[in-house]
């Protein structure tokens, strides 16, 4: 099963080297997991006049009518024309030209397979794959595995079909013994599960349609499983062997700050989050959850009530957020909040001076510092803690795995972790990326916000959105204009938000309108400055990117304008929009667009006009775009299933959950008879998983 893969008769030096720098096929057993995209019935052959623009894929049977080098450099490529009794497709190469054009005889017949597009009307197929059509099959295989490929590979003679016959080569040489069972007895038959050898082998070959479907379920099933695996064992193992700082009272600040400072009676939500923190932090063990809330549910002062509860046990906190800005602000905020109550709050940034940095750092070290406030300047080496108890991580999504695996070595026992996130993520995909946390959601708003009217309009009707923001301003809200910012680097985003902002100017000419601008490009002072006269109101207007996007609080402002909506995936606008609607005043988002509009594009418009609610267009943004592209879950690599699909997947997921929960709390240690199978497999993969990287 290990074997190196130049073991394997067909593949020589050349191709071996390709296979490793392409698909990461070392061995034997990586091509067994590397699982056909599909299968093609070799007894069906397709008439050309039957095929439509809806059709995906279709195999063809022709004569080779016609065979012409075309173009140059390039742009060059092969034509060809294949014609049956019913009609004429056109095939065509920009790779893999030499290999097709030798191929290609004229007068010949040709079997071709791949994906129909449609051109002027007429069908064509890119890169077919192709070989001489020797009458009907001869039916010994009649599903013929087809396998994805690269360009690369293919230019070696390894195409989609090629691949069918190096597996099949591996599967006729190995038996049972070498694939063995890695699922208990139990949960095969209570899902009715392939064994994993039949499941492999019927996967590549399958009997039937039939089979392969159940070989697939399995398959799925065992990636399902084995990932939970690995996260469920972590957050259990940690449940029982990591010991935490036990937080034993509710003392004096908390009382008092809760009694006589705070400004607003806490949701039903906010008391339920803050009692799960409490039983956590007094259990004797590390806490590791993640909060969950829609942006506005007021998840900050869950995280300053929990600060003061392990200042109160004598701990030292930390609040850290992933700007510069929005770690000013809750700085800003909390020691405003906290102006009457004996506590040490101070701001560490990077941009804190080497001479202010010295006390704070040395307040860190004697315990003096009760609660910093910072970036992930504050995880840097430098800053050493007395005492770090509790450690509170805002907007997660900004901070990687390995930044918040930082905060655990800050001291001998680590600090109780609060993850919190404001860009709601579906319940599958929590389990899956953040599975090794503990989960609590805030799922109500403060009372008496009104939602947000958001509505979608044409740029030709930018002057009238001006206009409404001139209403707006006469009434003393602001107004928030926000451009595209694709790519921090990108000349051309930069050319447009300057452009805008000369456009945004004038409409709204000095000195009756004052706007501030911020931008990536900005020094840390620069923005900050401009940011502060936007939230001191001295300027009604702020143009900017999306870096004003996370957590931003000016309560004042009332209209969110988005230009190229379009271009914002659904998380990003939910996130802007949340910048409004913060305030007692009614508020409204306005999504300008160019005419012409993707599907996809249109379809987050819909969205994003017909609910504020951010759990519901998390769900969305995850059913349009997939796993691997939602915010927040690009750096995990936890997506990584070759035939899963957590969208698709979703109640399989939840099996395979449960079924790890049930067996570890049973025998956590896998010391049963029945559990050896799994045990044994699990160990020889450790490491290869991406799960085993989160913290
Ligand atoms: P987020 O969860 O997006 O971080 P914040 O913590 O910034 O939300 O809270 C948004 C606003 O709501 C803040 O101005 C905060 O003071 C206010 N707020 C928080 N909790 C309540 C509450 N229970 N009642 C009224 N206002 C609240
Ligand atoms: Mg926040």
């Amino acid at each position: 099963m290990y074997s190196p893969i130049e073991y394997l008769k067909g593949v020589s030096a050349v191709r071996g080297d390709l296979l490793r720098k392409e698909l990461q096929i070392f061995c034997y057993r990586d091509l067994l997991e590397h699982y056909p995209l599909r299968h093609v019935d070799k007894t069906k052959v397709d008439e050309i006049r039957s095929l439509t623009s809806s059709t995906e894929y279709a195999q063809v049977a022709g004569k080779l009518v016609s065979k012409q080098m075309m173009g140059e450099k390039s742009s060059k490529r092969l034509v060809a024309h294949l014609q049956d009794q019913t009609g004429i497709i056109e095939l065509v190469w920009f790779q893999g030209i030499n290999w097709a054009d030798k191929l290609l005889q004229m007068g010949q017949t040709y079997l071709a397979f791949g994906k129909i597009g449609f051109f002027m009307g007429k069908p064509q197929m890119a890169h077919a794959e192709l070989e001489v059509f020797v009458s009907q099959p001869k039916t010994k295989q009649y599903l013929e595995p087809i396998y994805p490929s690269t360009e690369k590979l293919k230019a070696k003679g390894l195409n989609g079909k090629a691949f069918a016959a190096l597996t099949q080569e591996v599967i006729r040489s190995i038996s049972e013994k070498d694939l063995p069972e890695n699922l208990p007895q139990e949960l095969l038959q209570q899902y009715k599960l392939m064994r994993r050898f039949d499941a492999i082998v019927q996967i590549h070959l399958p009997a039937s349609e039939q089979h392969y479907r159940q070989a697939v379920r399995r398959l799925k099933f065992e990636e399902l499983f084995f990932a939970q695996f690995t996260i469920q064992s972590l957050r259990i193992n940690r449940h029982k062997t990591i010991r935490g700082w036990k937080f034993e009272k509710l003392g004096d600040l908390f009382n008092r700050f809760y009694e006589h400072e705070l400004p607003f009676q806490l949701t039903n939500a906010q008391k339920n989050v803050l009692r799960e923190i409490r039983k956590d932090t007094g259990s004797g063990h590390q806490m590791n959850r993640l909060l969950q809330g829609d942006v506005g549910s007021g998840k900050t002062m869950v995280a300053l009530l929990s600060m003061l509860m392990a200042a109160d046990n004598g701990f030292q906190s930390v609040l850290m957020a992933p700007t510069e800005i929005l770690a000013q602000q809750h700085y800003n905020t909390i020691s405003e909040q906290l102006k009457n109550l004996p506590v040490n709050v101070q701001l560490l940034t990077g941009s804190t001076t080497t001479k202010a940095r010295r006390p704070i750092l040395e307040g860190c070290e004697n315990g003096t510092v009760q609660l910093l406030i910072g970036t992930h300047a504050i995880i840097e080496d430098k800053v050493i803690f007395k005492n770090l108890g509790f450690a509170v991580v805002d907007e997660q999504h900004k901070f990687g795995v390995a930044q918040r695996a930082r905060l655990w070595k800050k001291n001998q026992i680590p600090p109780h972790i609060l993850v919190m996130t404001a860009t709601p993520i579906p319940r599958t995909l929590a389990l899956t990326v953040y599975g090794d946390l503990d989960y609590s959601v805030i799922d109500e708003l403060p009372p008496g916000r009104q939602p947000i009217t958001t509505v979608h309009r044409y740029e030709n009707a930018r002057p009238q959105v001006m206009d409404f923001i001139k209403e707006q301003l006469a009434l003393g809200r602001q107004a928030y204009i926000i451009y595209p910012l694709i790519e921090e680097s990108s000349k051309v985003d930069y050319e447009n938000l300057m452009k805008g902002f000369e456009e945004v100017k004038s409409f709204f000419p000095e000195p009756k309108y004052w706007i501030s601008m911020v931008h990536g490009k900005q020094t840390a002072e620069q923005k900050e400055s401009n940011m502060k006269r936007f939230a001191s109101a001295d300027t009604q207007i702020l143009v900017g990117t999306t870096v004003i996007e996370v957590g931003v609080n000016v309560p004042n402002a009332s209209v969110m304008v988005i230009e190229s909506a379009e271009k914002f995936g659904l998380s990003q606008l939910h996130q802007l929009r949340g910048r409004v609607g913060r305030g007692a005043e009614k508020s409204y988002c306005v999504l300008l667009t160019g005419s012409k509009l993707s599907n996809d594009g249109r379809e987050r418009l819909k969205i994003m006009t017909a609910t504020n609610d951010g759990f519901k267009i998390a769900e969305k943004d995850l059913e349009l775009r997939g796993p691997g592209e939602m915010e927040g879950t690009r750096q995990s690599g936890a997506f990584e299933f070759k035939l899963a699909n957590i969208v698709e997947d979703k109640v399989m997921l939840e099996v395979a959950r449960e079924s790890v929960i049930a067996i570890l709390e049973n025998d956590p240690d896998l010391s049963l008879p029945e559990n050896q199978p799994l045990k044994q497999y699990f160990q020889s993969r450790k490491g290869k998983t991406p799960w085993s990287k989160i913290s």
